[in-house]
């Protein structure tokens, strides 16, 4: 019997956990938290908003599974790592803004991460069992969302519905917009270089648009390893949940008879500044990451709110970024103070785009 316990349970992640957890017996559900919806009945413990960490405390979890949106994220996989509990991670953006905190806490605790982001879980699987001096480079793909192919020009007027209509993966508002300016793709390459170990050279993103290669990793004898499957995040989150078992999903097997196209190329740095920043942001390293997904929230919640146009998402990080010095972090408290300093920025250059 495995005891869970889901943040986020009313999001995209949490409902395809809740899918992949009733259909096993040997994973109960022990707590189940959200934001704002209700989770009334959902598990023996339940809770809107507040600190997540007092619910985990009171579940004792066997894992848990991190599927919150944003910064809001952090506390819980910080929990986890330092307290030896496994955490599937879903929530990239706790990662990202707090790296260097959490595999300090993992080196003292012992948590295991289990990436649950479909690029990492397919990495993680690439590199299982191989000892770090025999990798060469990671490569993680991307669809290149729904704007992939367009100039700047092109889309200087598109809408959040436009920004919405994700072409292989239905997932979470915020997530979709950060796929649409491939600041999802920045935050996974940091999120990759936290969880691997990888120096940033050694991470390369393609775009691939029928998402059906995850990741591929390329090793020091010239042989390159893929994980492939349909786009399909029960994949991955079922891997966490039931590793290192392995267990069946509903899936279908992929069938390379029905015409699966694997296509490659590389990801167009001016229509989508954010990636570039957020790679010279993982580079800097210190707070310089947290500072990037601060001003990126606020960035996105203003244009999904129409208050900001598209473009002008990756100039509010870009300012934000400028602004501040990145300091790296010695604590919580500080990130939590990095991060607020970050918002301010954000929200200034938000008045002026
Ligand atoms: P979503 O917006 O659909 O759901 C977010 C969940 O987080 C909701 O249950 C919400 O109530 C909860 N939440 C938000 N703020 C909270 C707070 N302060 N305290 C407690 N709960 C809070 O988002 P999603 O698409 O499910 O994504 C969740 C995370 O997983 C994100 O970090 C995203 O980047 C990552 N992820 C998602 C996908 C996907 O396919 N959806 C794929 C890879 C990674
Ligand atoms: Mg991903």
């Amino acid at each position: 019997m495995k005891r869970i316990a889901l943040l986020g349970a009313t999001g995209s992640i949490g409902r395809q956990a809740l899918e992949i957890i009733e259909a096993h017996p040997e994973l109960r559900l022990c707590a189940a938290a959200s934001g704002s919806q209700a989770v009334d009945g959902l598990a023996p413990l339940t809770q809107v908003g507040g600190d997540l960490t007092e619910l985990l405390e009171r579940a004792e979890p066997d894992l848990v599974l991190n599927a919150v949106v944003g910064f809001a994220g952090l506390p819980a996989t910080l929990w986890a790592l330092e307290r030896g509990v496994d955490l599937a991670l879903a929530n990239k953006e706790s990662l990202v803004a707090g790296g260097d905190l959490a595999l300090e806490a993992q080196r003292r605790g012992g948590g295991r991460l289990l990436p649950v982001d479909s690029e990492h879980s397919a990495a993680f699987q690439c590199f299982e069992g191989r000892a770090p001096e025999q990798v060469h480079s990671l490569v993680l793909t991307a669809s290149g969302g729904p704007f992939r192919g367009r100039a700047r020009d092109e889309l200087t007027d598109v809408t959040p519905e436009e920004a919405l209509a994700h072409p292989t993966w239905n997932m979470g508002p915020k997530i979709t917009v950060d796929s649409a300016t491939l600041a999802n793709k920045g935050l996974e390459l940091i999120e990759a270089h936290f969880l691997f170990g990888l120096r940033y050279e050694q991470i390369e993103v393609a775009v691939h648009p029928s998402s059906i290669v995850h990741a591929l990793v390329r090793f020091r004898d010239g042989a390159a390893l893929a994980h492939l499957g349909y786009p399909d995040m029960r994949v991955p989150i079922s891997f966490a949940l039931t590793y290192p078992e392995r267990s069946a999903t509903s899936l279908p097997p992929l069938d390379l008879q029905s015409g699966v196209t694997l296509e490659f190329h590389a990801p167009d740095l001016e229509t989508f500044p954010l990636l570039a920043l957020a790679r010279r942001a993982g580079e800097q390293g210190g707070t310089h990451p947290c500072v990037f997904n601060a001003a990126n929230e606020v960035a996105v919640a203003a244009f999904l709110a129409g208050k900001l146009p598209f473009l002008a998402i990756a100039e509010v990080v870009a300012e934000a970024l400028a602004a501040v010095d990145g300091a790296p972090a010695r604590d919580l408290d500080d990130l939590i103070t990095a991060d607020a300093e970050a918002r301010r920025h954000a929200e200034e250059a938000l008045k002026v785009a």
